[in-house]
């Protein structure tokens, strides 16, 4: 039997190590955490490529298709594990500003009205999502160890995983999926060097409960989501900043997030805030992910999901999954070869 070591318990790692679980290989997941509490766990969930446009054609393509396989994906989760991990099919509103350019200038006095809706958005809740698909490995016979790698070396025909105090692991095959830490796991072979160029893009976020209404879809502008979730939460996001390693939470920053939010949704006002946290997305130089096998034989990295991660990852898994089992690279995968 092929042993897999997975570096990284984020919902691109889980995902992955369900998909070659699921394939009978031996997967064990090394995390210094119990798996899915980093960007996995800050995200919104949204699953929503239409409204946002990415400029990269290809990548556009690969948003939509794991968009488009989502429902069928979680309804084999949850009855796979019993568990319900909150996808939402209604919809988005996008809004824009009702008024004149002369309005525009004196702003709190516009009436924000919806400009387009996206019927096909989706979102799930990644929290419930990470738990379910860790319930999934752990039914698959994934092991979990708690332990950051820092080094992959191939030794003949294993590769060799160690942390700084120890070696881990020998495993045949190795995935760096440690989202914005994977740039700290450097890995070599005596002939070619891997070091990931992956930095932390934090986004503050927070949530505010909806007491006694509801929200149905999602709604968002250019500058503030809001993403409703089953148990009354509306999830308000999230800001975008290049500033490394740091998950604290600045309080005007959430007083404006929330109030661009109530410029969409006023009741958003009058809406008990719940929680507010960080996350750090991982991030590659062009933005785009990187998902495949490198120079090093059997060393294989799926990284840089930034904004998309919770959108990508089932997709991701079963296309980087088709490789390791040794089949074709699939096209839509081809662009984002590291
Ligand atoms: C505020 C915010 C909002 C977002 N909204 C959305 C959204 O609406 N839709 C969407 O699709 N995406 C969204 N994202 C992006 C999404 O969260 C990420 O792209 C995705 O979670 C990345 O998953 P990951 O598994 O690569 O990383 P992570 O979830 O960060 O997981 C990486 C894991 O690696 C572990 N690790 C760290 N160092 C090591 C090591 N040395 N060895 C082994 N393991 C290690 C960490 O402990 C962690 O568990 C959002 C992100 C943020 C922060």
């Amino acid at each position: 039997m092929k042993s897999i070591a997975i570096l990284g318990g984020g919902v691109v790692g889980l995902a992955l190590a369900r998909e070659l679980a699921a394939h009978k290989l031996r997967v064990t997941v090394f995390d210094p955490q119990a798996p899915g509490l980093e960007a996995s766990w800050a995200a919104a969930g949204m699953l929503a490529p239409d409204s946002e446009k990415h400029p990269d054609r290809h990548f556009r393509a690969l948003q939509v298709a794991a968009r488009d396989g989502y429902p069928e994906y979680v309804a084999a989760l949850e009855k796979e594990t019993g568990r319900r991990v909150g996808l939402r099919t209604d919809g988005l509103l996008m809004m824009s500003p009702k008024g004149t350019v002369k309005d525009a200038l004196r702003e709190p006095e516009l009436v924000w009205q919806p400009a387009l809706f996206f019927p096909g958005e989706y979102s799930v809740d990644n929290r419930l999502l990470c738990a379910a698909l860790a319930q999934s490995c752990k039914k698959h016979r994934v092991e979990f160890v708690k332990a950051a790698a820092t080094r992959v070396e191939r030794s003949g025909e294993v590769l060799r995983v160690s942390s700084e105090a120890r070696v881990l692991a020998e495993a045949d095959a190795v995935v760096n999926s440690a989202g914005a830490w994977s740039g700290r796991i450097s890995a070599q072979d005596g002939r070619h060097h891997v070091n990931l160029d992956i930095r932390p893009v934090k986004g503050q976020i927070c949530a505010v409960r909806a007491d006694g209404w509801k929200l149905r879809y999602m709604v968002r502008d250019e500058h503030v989501y809001l993403v409703p979730r089953e148990d009354g939460r509306i999830v308000v996001g999230a800001t975008m900043e290049d500033v490394g390693f740091d998950k604290s939470v600045d309080s005007g920053v959430i007083a404006k997030l929330l109030e661009g939010a109530a410029k969409l949704v006023p009741k958003i006002r009058n809406a008990p805030i719940v929680e507010s946290w960080a996350g750090l997305r991982p991030a590659s130089r062009t933005g785009l992910p990187l998902i495949g096998a490198t120079t090093i034989p059997g060393y294989y990295v799926s990284v840089g999901h930034l904004r998309n991660g919770i959108l990508l990852a089932p997709l991701s898994a079963q296309l980087l999954g088709q490789i390791i089992l040794g089949g074709k690279t699939p096209e839509l995968l081809k662009p984002f070869l590291p």
